[in-house]
């Protein structure tokens, strides 16, 4: 329990229930914290125990200054920990190796428990080695099963043996979507020590990288190393600096033919030149209400990329709206409702935070986009990409990689496993993001397109691959596939494509894994699935898939002319990640670029 030396525990009543908080505005002052602080405010609050949380680490919030941070530490508490079967197994079998230790001590094994819920997901074991037919998505998930079967069945032993640990099974979604849709409680409650039940922000730490998709729910979250999220589990406060806190206000409206990957580029690229490893960023202004939810989970899932460590989004109607599209109980929305209005955590655009930094951000600025070949700030507006993809082709503009520490770095090291990334310096050492001019680009393409043709026949299609074609087109990752607007979006340039007797070319691989099955639900009752699947971009599994590598073989007449001819060809994804060597060993160049745009450039094929 709480020492409450700032006298902030009280009674919050909501409909028929009472529940316990520890109120933000026993500390004077406060008001003025951006909504990240205030979480970590009151989890010290709630937390404060005069040892490992004490009232000077409250003063020290209380006290923070945006422009001189960085000295103060604080302990910080997660409500739970998320977990994925490439980082969360290790932790499961630490847990079960201590219990192994107990019994041999003679101890009870049972006591050796989570002490904050854990939560884990299967999602990064599925590999996309069929594609393109309707049964894909039943033989990938069968060989998926006959690799595992022995993790698998570890995990189910846990999660019937451990309490307050979940296990949710394969072939059901990507963790940060369910996370996002289903796992993530806005406003935790908990039995407290005298039986009244507690409420408080739901944070979490997670053993994947993106965990910050969840910020777009106001969910304060990062990812961290295996230990760190075992010692969470076991009950131990995380020790963090006080971070500095950048607000990017937001005005305007996306205009229309944007989409969210668009604005997720467009602030990747800002943001990597602002430079914000190890801060906070936080999203706030007149336009934040016209984001939507899914939206705002785009934008939070790349914060790895920008460097910084969480981006979120404060509580607002949108977040209700989000609650109830998915099912989240009446009691439970007035709940985050009440405590986020009580707390002064409601967003109110009139009335911002004192931010270190403040970067303004017009919607309507932003233009259709990809990124690439191998960095996701490396933005290119679509009428751009053919003479820039020709420069890259002719070796200038090629990022080279140095290895300098930096977020790139730090993201290419923790694959395959997508890990957090570990730089903790107060900036970024990479290259900003690359430029090249509209007089360069129109000089390059009257160069010509460097060619090397090579025949192949595909099944009973004769075909040429080439320099620069599209090998990959896939529409994968919780980045874009959570978020329906790219999704039905996609589906209606299959439509289009369809109608208007398009196919996609014969050397790309299509794959379609979203990540959770509410995706293919309304792709099917809008009529829309046929239309993908005509185009060859057959369900092929739900789960991580082509984003974290697993992208299974290319065509294999297709492989056979890339690794014979050396050529430099291309995969498109609607993923956050694109470093070479992430999404295929024989595919050099990687694009980012939203689910519409991955059927477009399938159906190009260069
Ligand atoms: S889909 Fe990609 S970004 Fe999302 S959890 Fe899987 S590997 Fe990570």
């Amino acid at each position: 329990m709480s020492s409450n030396s700032f006298n902030s525990r009280a009674l919050l009543t909501v409909g028929e229930k009472s529940y316990e908080i520890h109120r933000l505005d026993s500390v004077p002052g406060s008001v003025r914290l951006p909504y990240s602080l205030k979480v970590l405010l009151e989890n010290l609050l709630r937390n404060e125990d005069g040892h490992l949380v004490t009232t000077a680490q409250v003063e020290a919030v209380q006290n923070w200054n945006p422009r001189e941070v960085g000295h103060h530490e604080i302990q910080y508490t997660p409500a739970r920990v998320l977990m994925q079967d490439f980082t969360g197994v290790p932790c499961v079998v630490d847990l079960v190796a201590m219990r192994d230790a107990m019994t041999e001590l003679g101890g009870d094994p049972k006591k050796i428990n989570p002490l904050i819920p854990g939560e884990l997901v299967i999602d990064h074991s599925v590999i996309a080695d069929v594609f393109g037919i309707p049964d894909a998505a039943r033989q990938n998930s069968e060989l998926e099963f006959q690799r595992n079967q022995e993790r698998y069945q570890m995990l189910r032993w846990a999660q019937q043996s451990f309490s307050d640990f979940v296990v949710v099974p394969p072939d059901t979604g990507i963790c940060h979507q369910v996370n996002l849709e289903y796992l993530s409680r806005v406003v935790f409650t908990r039995d407290g020590a005298d039986g009244v039940v507690q409420a408080y922000p739901d944070t979490l730490v997670g053993t994947d990288s993106h965990t910050p998709m969840v910020n777009g729910l106001g969910v304060l979250g990062w990812g961290v190393g295996g230990i760190e999220a075992e010692a969470a589990m076991l009950g131990q406060p995380m020790s963090m600096l006080l971070p500095e806190v950048i607000g990017i206000k937001i005005s305007g409206e996306l205009p229309e033919g944007t989409t969210a990957t668009d604005l997720v580029l467009t602030v990747a690229e800002t943001l990597r030149e602002t430079g914000v490893v190890g801060k906070f960023v936080e999203f706030f202004g007149p336009g934040v209400a016209n984001i939507p939810l899914a939206n705002r989970a785009t934008l939070g899932n790349m914060s790895p990329e920008y460097g910084a460590t969480c981006a979120i989004f404060p509580v607002d109607e949108e977040t209700l709206n989000y609650m109830r599209l998915t099912g989240r109980s009446e009691e439970q929305i007035n709940l985050v409702e009440a405590y986020a209005k009580e707390q002064g955590m409601w967003h109110d655009p009139e009335n911002p935070a004192e931010y270190t930094q403040v970067i303004e951000l017009n919607l309507a600025d932003v233009v259709p986009s990809i990124a690439g070949p191998k960095r996701p700030q490396d933005r290119i507006e679509l009428g751009d990409a053919p003479a820039t993809i020709l420069s890259i082709l002719h070796g200038e503009g090629v990022i080279t990689g140095g290895n300098d520490g930096g977020v790139d770095d730090a993201s290419a090291d923790s694959f395959p496993a997508s890990d957090p990334i570990s730089t903790s310096s107060g900036h970024a050492a990479d290259e900003p993001p690359r430029h090249l001019s509209r007089e360069q680009l129109t000089a390059n393409a009257k160069l010509g397109w460097p060619s090397n043709p090579v025949d192949v026949v595909i099944g009973d299609t004769p075909a040429i691959v080439d320099h620069g074609d599209v090998v990959i087109a896939a529409i994968t990752s919780c980045t874009n596939t959570s978020n329906p607007s790219v999704m039905i979006g996609a589906g209606l340039v299959a439509k289009k494509a369809v109608e208007a007797g398009l196919v996609t070319r014969p050397w790309v691989k299509t794959t379609l894994a979203p990540g959770s099955r509410v995706v293919t639900d309304y792709l099917d009752r809008a009529g829309l699935s046929p239309y993908l699947d005509k185009l060859g971009f057959n369900l092929v599994g739900y789960g991580c898939t082509t984003c974290i590598g697993n992208s299974g073989p290319l065509i294999p007449e297709v492989s056979a002319a890339v690794r014979g001819e050396d050529l430099n060809v291309s995969s498109v994804l609607s993923g956050n990640r694109n470093f070479e060597g992430r999404i295929h060993p024989e595919v050099k160049m990687n694009f980012l670029a939203s689910p519409p745009l991955v059927i477009a450039y399938a159906l190009a094929g260069s």
